[in-house]
């Protein structure tokens, strides 16, 4: 069974990883594939170059067995949306494979938004990392065209058409979070990997942003 986890990634951090490993436990899944977009379509194109959110998110799964990170997104033309990535996976491998889509909360609360959201239970289940002892939010759209499994076993034995929430720790830290701590010259330590830290470092990227830089910019 295959897992997806897309996002931008700017920059992937522990917020993203220990749920996914916990995610990766629960469900035995045999990889875990992180797809970072290149132009996500509800939202302002990241300032950071797709080629480094990608290096980020490849040192940050280097050596974890079973995750992986997967550059489809960024070799396909235009917004990047999920239905269309998850059609890509669904034909490398094949129509009987369970293939996972996983999400947080926030993303799920929006699914009915994304470019064809009803076409996805046809390709993959879809798990919501949520916080333990959390609500499920009640009667939202996407209940109406898949099936609930409150555990997730009976996931490994169709290929899609399930959703389930899977409690993890949740850990309160945002990409966002972290690109204001490094433009502002404060460390962002602990809240991400040490070789994350390291090749933004490298690269210089999230400068700090000056009172200069700012009226600069305006
Ligand atoms: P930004 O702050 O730039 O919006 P982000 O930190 O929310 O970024 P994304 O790349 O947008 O990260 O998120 C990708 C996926 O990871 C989404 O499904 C989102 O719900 C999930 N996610 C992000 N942060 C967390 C977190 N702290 N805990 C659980 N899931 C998270």
């Amino acid at each position: 069974m295959i897992g997806v986890l897309g996002g931008t990634f700017d920059p992937i951090h522990f917020g993203h990883l220990r749920p996914a490993l916990e995610v990766h436990e629960q469900l035995r899944l045999d990889e875990l594939r992180f797809v970072p977009c290149h132009v996500p379509p509800h939202r302002e194109e990241p300032a950071t170059p797709a080629r480094h959110r990608l290096a980020m998110v490849e040192r940050a799964v280097a050596g974890v067995p079973g995750f992986r990170a997967d550059r489809r997104e960024l070799d396909r033309a235009g917004p990047s949306y999920t239905v269309d990535t998850l059609r890509d996976l669904r034909a490398e491998i094949g129509p009987q494979a369970p293939l996972v889509l996983i999400m947080g909360m926030d993303a799920f609360s929006g699914l009915h938004t994304w470019h064809r959201w009803r076409a996805i239970p046809a390709l993959a289940h879809v798990v919501v990392a949520h916080r333990p002892g959390a609500e499920t939010p009640p009667g939202t759209a996407f209940r109406r065209v898949a099936d609930i499994a409150p555990d997730p076993e009976p996931l490994r034995n169709r290929p899609c058409g399930l959703f389930h929430f899977q409690p993890v720790t949740q850990l309160d830290i945002s990409a966002t979070a972290i690109r204001g701590v490094l433009q502002t010259g404060r460390s962002a330590r602990y809240l991400l990997p040490d070789s994350v830290c390291a090749y933004i470092d490298e690269h210089g990227l999230y400068p700090v942003i000056t009172r200069e830089t700012r009226s600069s910019q305006e």
